[in-house]
């Protein structure tokens, strides 16, 4: 369907086309109808899994090929049977692949699929906060900053607009948007009455008509190319697909000269060929990419669960390494439900009574004088101190600043900024309706709030429709700056210098109590003195609002857990210093050193490196210095996790080494951030830390058991050959092609997924966090070496013994046995061994029966190889012969002797070296 091109029609026929209203929106009814007409408003997904490309992809490897085509050409030269079971075993182990990737890939995208914005649109002339997906043309939508756009739409009301549009443009900047209707086939980039879906709101405020939705908008329309994400390889995997190259190497460095060898002497070419390709494909680790993508797509399932969506995937690995928490305070470290507890006038005291967003309570008021210093006393609650709405509307100063908190106002008792929310609440609690005041003040320009400029500003035309009323709220300073008389009972005065600071010492006597301050100012005049552009000035100062917004109860025991854990936990807010060492306090903040924004501005970067080692909390910052702040802690190898919810927050968001938003702040600040709180609160993160603790090291066991096997088996088969040169005897070799590729099957994928499932090991939150140069090999690369070492020797040991290869004489039988033996002592081993790497303080410290998964993995793996020796005709397929209860027992004491004799090593290490792990 061509788009229709609503930039170039007027607005009121855009209306009557799309029979909508633009006061009242659509009836909840008709937007039911035009939902089953239009569809959903959503991109159709186009499955970015093929199963049959994962399936093929398993088979692609250089190394796989060649072990099918050696086996291929093995059927043909005789050895049918072991030809036909090497191709079973590539084959199952591409199937446990390919479910592996397809289900890791699938977790991937259900995660995506997860994150469903939401909309404010106006219906039933009501203002409702509806699921993106349910919006339908002529719908109309409330836009503000920071918020993603989720439809295509014509602008009806804008206020300081601007969209940044680079989805759809390439352009950076953020556009400037109008109300103008513009000439017909304007570009894209130039309609800018429209905005469009999936575009994000810089700054400002705007309402407009939705006029397309789902695939018929502009990004509709480019949808494929949008949605063609490349996948994304986590560090991580990069590693250690880096570390499967580089053993492939060495296995190929060891398998050729280890072929020219067995080569000269004197043995079968093709079946060591067929020997030397297994070892290869065994040693080679490929199932371990999988294996993590598949740990983290778990770990981020259970971090889902304890309400952390994680949007990047890589960013677990990091979760386990931060050190440094950055967090902003309102609604993170405090419960977000923001009460007006203080009207302060300069004649009067105000108390008001209720809790949250209910809006009722009292209100009580007595009489004082805020500039002859009086002290400010408990208002007594008695009646003849209650303020009635009557009451309020005698007392000019009150009224003023209840006008004012309900007209420079953009949110409604249910919706919007808490702040806002809060002051509408309060003016409720008096019987001021919003709706009616805006009838009588029709709103006609304004300057929105935004987090640096940190006030907001909006003129209203008066009864008279010549005289207009401006009102402007924000931090006290900034307020005050721009007031130069104030409102005293009927009067207005001159604010004088004593005045100032009478005003910043009630300021700071509410802030120091954990109160957000607002200053409110106000002013008269006609529509032609209220230039936009020049910086507002003159107003008069009507009062402050004082508002609490308490500490979340789960914070303190988080920080401190945070603390106990190696981590710092930074606060960096907007609000006053008093107020933000006031909650600072209360969450367990050191909060003895605390800096301003100011005095940031005069640091060079040097000094604040140094400053940031000490400091706890920031207030009074803006998003320049969030910045720096970011910087210094990096700069100092910090791992910065950075939680944060406004615009303002976007570029640290993105600089730190994790971006957390939270589920309440604004699209700008999820889309770019790595991670999502739900539910806003910071105790969240520190279980998602744990969480990420958790992942990181479960990755470490199974790449641990994983190589430390594979080292074992290419030790063991280079063993026969080196020795048979040392010694100058024909040793056999020791493990079949067909062994090896049956030991890989068995231990390189069911064991290290039921590792990835781990849970946390005692003390995980009572350790350092890892520091920036550890590696996923930290602390266990000996392990692997001496495990390595540890497991060819006893197998070679148990297998001499049967097979004494120095005595002349032996028979194949005794071969067949031995080999036998070796095979199923090393599987043994390796399924023991697991246990060994689930805690760096060794199987018993972490419990031998603590992970059911693993317990299950072993049993499996277990009876498979039992299933091998003790069916007939398995036996012949895999060239062994059969066992007595006698030889199992030889098996099982030398496996578990072996992995014993290793756990003594370790313990031995650690005692000599004096570290717990
Ligand atoms: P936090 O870290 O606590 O979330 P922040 O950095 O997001 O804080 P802002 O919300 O930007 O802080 O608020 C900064 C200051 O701006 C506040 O201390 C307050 O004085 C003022 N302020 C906040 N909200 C509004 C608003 N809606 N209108 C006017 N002024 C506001």
């Amino acid at each position: 369907m061509p788009l229709k091109q609503y930039y170039a029609l007027p607005l009121p026929e855009i209306v009557s086309e799309l029979n909508t209203d633009l006061k009242k929106g659509l009836s909840t009814q008709e937007a039911q109808v035009r939902l089953l007409h239009y569809g959903k408003n959503k991109l159709e997904q186009l499955s970015s899994i093929s199963p049959l490309r994962i399936f093929f992809a398993q088979f692609s490897d250089f190394l796989v090929l060649l072990l099918i085509g050696a086996s291929i050409i093995s059927f043909f030269i005789g050895e049918k049977k072991e030809s036909l079971v090497i191709l079973f075993i590539v084959i199952v182990n591409g199937a446990i692949g390919f479910f592996q990737e397809y289900r890791a890939e699938r977790s991937i995208e259900a995660l995506r699929k997860l994150e469903s914005p939401h909309s404010i649109v106006i219906r039933d002339g009501k203002e409702q906060e509806i699921p993106s997906e349910e919006l339908v043309p002529g719908d109309i939508i409330k836009l503000s900053e920071g918020c993603k756009i989720p439809a295509d739409a014509r602008l009806t009301l804008e206020a300081d607009f601007q969209v940044n549009e680079s989805l759809l443009t390439g352009e950076s900047l953020p556009v400037t948007k109008g109300l103008e209707t513009l000439k017909e086939n304007t570009l894209i980039s130039e309609r800018t009455n429209m905005v469009f879906s999936a575009t994000i709101v810089s700054s400002g405020r705007g309402k407009a008509v939705v006029t397309a939705t789902g695939m018929d908008t502009e990004v509709g329309a480019i949808a494929r190319m949008v949605q063609s994400e490349t996948k994304g390889v986590t560090p991580l995997q990069e590693k250690i697909e880096h570390l499967g190259k580089i053993l492939g190497l060495v296995a190929i460095g060891i398998a050729i000269p280890g072929f020219i060898l067995g080569y000269f002497q004197g043995r079968e070419p093709f079946s060591l060929f067929l020997l030397f390709v297994s070892l290869v494909v065994s040693a080679v680790p490929e199932g371990l990419p999988i294996i993590i993508t598949i740990t983290l797509a778990l770990g981020v399932q259970r971090l889902l669960k304890a309400k952390t969506l994680v949007r990047r995937l890589p960013i677990v690995e990091v979760l386990g390494g931060t050190d440094v928490i950055c967090t902003d305070k309102t609604g993170t470290l405090t419960c977000n439900a923001m009460t007006v507890e203080n009207i302060v006038t300069a004649d009067y005291f105000f108390d008001i009574e209720g809790n949250g967003f209910t809006p009722q309570g009292d209100v009580f008021g007595s009489a004082f004088s805020l500039f002859e210093k009086t002290q400010v006393q408990e208002v007594e609650k008695q009646e003849e101190n209650r303020i009635t709405p009557l009451k309020a509307q005698q007392l000019s100063s009150l009224q003023k600043v209840l006008d004012g908190i309900t007209l420079c106002n953009d949110a409604t008792i249910d919706l919007g900024d808490p702040t806002e929310r809060a002051l509408i609440v309060a003016s409720a609690k008096l019987d001021i309706e919003k709706v009616e005041l805006k009838k009588q003040f029709p709103r006609i320009d304004e300057v929105p709030f935004s987090s640096d400029r940190k006030y907001m500003l909006t003129l209203h035309q008066e009864k008279d429709a010549n005289k207009t009323v401006a009102f402007l709220k924000g931090a006290v300073e900034i307020v005050l700056e721009k007031c130069s008389s104030v409102i005293v009972g009927n009067k207005t005065v001159e604010l004088t210098k004593q005045h100032r600071e009478a005003i910043q010492q009630m300021n700071e006597l509410l802030a120091s109590q954990g109160m957000r301050v607002l200053a409110l100012g106000y002013k008269k005049g006609t529509e032609k003195e209220f230039p936009q552009q020049q910086p507002p000035s003159e107003f008069i100062f009507a009062g402050l609002i004082g508002m609490i917004d308490p500490p979340r109860a789960e914070v303190q025991p988080a920080i401190a857990t945070c603390r106990h854990a190696g981590i710092r936990v930074v606060m960096i807010t907007g609000d006053h210093r008093l107020t933000a060492e006031a909650i600072g306090k209360k969450v367990g903040l050191e909060s003895s050193n605390i800096l301003t924004g100011d005095t940031l501005e005069a640091m060079s970067d040097a000094e604040l490196e140094i400053a940031v080692e000490k400091t706890s909390i920031f207030a009074r910052v803006s998003s320049e210095h969030k910045l720096r702040i970011l910087s210094a802690f990096q700069k100092n190898k910090h791992v910065v996790a950075m939680i944060g919810d406004g615009v303002n927050d976007a570029p640290a968001l993105k600089k730190a080494n994790i971006g957390i938003s939270v589920g309440s702040g604004t699209d700008l600040s999820k889309e770019t951030s790595d991670m999502v709180l739900l539910d806003d609160n910071f105790a969240t993160f520190e279980k998602a830390i744990k969480e990420g603790r958790v992942i990181f090291d479960n990755v470490q066991k199974f790449v641990h058991a994983l190589l430390a096997v594979n080292l074992g088996e290419i030790l063991l088969v280079l063993s026969s050959i080196l020795l048979s040169v040392i010694s100058r005897k024909a040793i056999p070799v020791i493990l079949l092609p067909i062994h090896l590729l049956w030991i890989n099957l068995l231990t390189d994928s069911i064991p290290a997924m039921a590792l990835g499932l781990d849970g946390a090991v005692d003390g995980i939150m009572a350790r350092k966090p890892r520091s920036q140069n550890t590696t996923i090999f930290s602390g266990i690369l000996f392990k692997i070496i001496v495990t390595g070492f540890t497991f060819a020797l006893v197998t070679f040991v148990v297998f001499s013994l049967f097979y004494p290869w120095w005595l002349p004489n032996l028979s194949d039988k005794q071969l067949l046995y031995a080999q036998t033996i070796a095979f199923c002592l090393i599987v043994f081993f390796e399924l023991f061994y697991n246990f060994t790497t689930r805690s760096p303080r060794g199987a018993l410290h972490a419990g031998l029966f603590t992970n059911k998964w693993l317990l299950g993995a072993v049993a499996l793996c277990g009876s498979l190889q039992v299933l091998v020796i003790s069916v007939p005709a398995l036996r012949g397929l895999f060239r062994v012969t059969s066992l007595d209860l006698i030889d199992w027992g030889i098996i099982l004491g030398s496996a578990l002797g072996g992995v014993i004799l290793l756990e003594l090593v370790f313990f031995v290490v650690r005692k000599v070296q004096g570290t717990q792990y």
